[in-house]
């Protein structure tokens, strides 16, 4: 067993890993997770729908791609006092970071931009750790975030290169890989991770393993959702995840990136609480809290205290891996909106599932 980082895993070694007898992989995976972390400490962020729907990416699990038909009602970009609020809420159940979520292709220089930088530079002055996700992202963009105080970038790999194409249609894996080393180029952390059950296979799951853990760094945050399959999306009629699969790459994951944080993410609510805390013993170290997950359900603030109450959890104080970053004013800032249009890439290949929940919507909708 090896409790250093490697960056040279390969696919075979991660399935391997993945199939291990349950009792073997969960005492390796607790034991690197011992040596490398707190196994009593569980670092709670919110997630804040700062932008919901309308987004115009095909993205086959996702609610609030403008092309299928479900219920979640667009909003525009939420006021600068609204997310404050929310985030003082957020702070006084738990949370020590706040990541704000846009439901955008990519980041556009411009007022809607200004405006999120100001909601960054708002909450790193009530000391919280502040995450956005808002698409990809130019270096300029990444340096402007860092310089508001941003601590974390989520940027979401999902799957395994080979299994994207069967996912979105609307830009490729290395746009994603692209925009991760534009954050690396700041001192902004990296938060990324994926989904399983959207009907890929362990070598997909194992794929996407061998995608973030030969990044060098590791991501400092890798999210690990299990789908959430809403009506009108083209997997609205995917199998939920079992237990055990959540369980075996949550344990995967903490072996093949001992010191990052993994985090349990969408798909909780379906997981009772023996099965979360399976989950925490193979290595989870952090979830979501809050009654929703950008546009899905999620377990209510107090259910999660009560579970870590009766695990003897302690939510981790923010701030502990990394200083804070310093909040640079808008006025005295080094760097200035370049207005890029950077060519990402639009691959446009065909997904028949997608295509299909598009042409159902679009009949709805009449
Ligand atoms: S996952 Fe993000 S990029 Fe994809 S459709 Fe949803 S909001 Fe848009």
């Amino acid at each position: 067993m090896s409790t250093t980082t490697r960056h040279n895993w390969t696919k075979e070694e991660i399935i391997a890993i993945y199939n291990k007898p349950l009792m073997d992989l969960l005492f390796e995976a607790a034991s690197i997770h011992r040596v490398n972390h707190d196994p009593n400490v569980v670092q709670v962020s919110t997630l804040l729908s700062i932008k919901t729907g309308g987004c115009p990416e095909d993205c086959g699990y996702c609610p609030q791609a403008a092309r299928y038909h479900t219920d979640v009602e667009g909003n525009d970009l939420m006021s600068v006092s609204t997310v404050k609020a929310q985030a003082l809420r957020a702070k006084s159940s738990g949370s020590s970071r706040v990541c704000m979520g846009a439901a955008w292709r990519n980041v556009k220089d411009g007022p809607e931009f200004d405006q999120v930088l100001e909601m960054v530079r708002t909450i790193n002055k009530l000391d919280m750790e502040v995450c956005c996700t808002l698409g990809m992202l130019t270096e300029n963009q990444a340096q402007r975030l860092a310089e508001a105080g941003l601590y974390a970038y989520n940027h979401n790999l999902d799957t395994s290169e080979e299994y994207y194409k069967e996912v979105i249609s609307t830009r490729g894996f290395e746009d994603r890989l692209q925009t991760i080393e534009n954050v690396r180029k700041t001192n902004v952390t990296v938060c990324s991770g994926g989904i399983i059950g959207m009907g890929e296979s362990i070598e997909d799951r194992a794929g996407m393993l061998v995608a973030l853990s030969t990044l060098n760094p590791q991501p400092e945050s890798v999210p690990i959702n299990a789908l959430v399959a809403v009506e009108g999306t083209p997997m609205e009629d995917e199998k939920p995840v079992e237990i055990w699969e959540m369980i075996r790459m949550v344990a995967t994951t903490r072996i093949v990136m001992p010191e990052t944080q993994v985090r349990l993410s969408a798909g909780r609510t379906q997981m009772s609480r023996e099965g979360q805390a399976m989950c925490f013993f193979a290595g989870a170290n952090s979830i979501f809290a809050g009654d929703k997950l950008l546009t899905t359900p999620n377990p209510d603030v107090n259910e999660d205290m009560k579970m870590f109450e009766l695990l003897g959890l302690q939510p981790q104080k923010p701030f502990i891996k990394l200083m804070q970053p310093e909040t640079v004013e808008a006025e005295d800032s080094k760097f200035q909106a370049l207005g890029e249009k950077p060519k990402w890439s639009r691959p446009e290949h065909k997904i028949e599932r997608n295509l299909e929940a598009q042409a159902k919507g679009k009949e709805i909708q009449k």
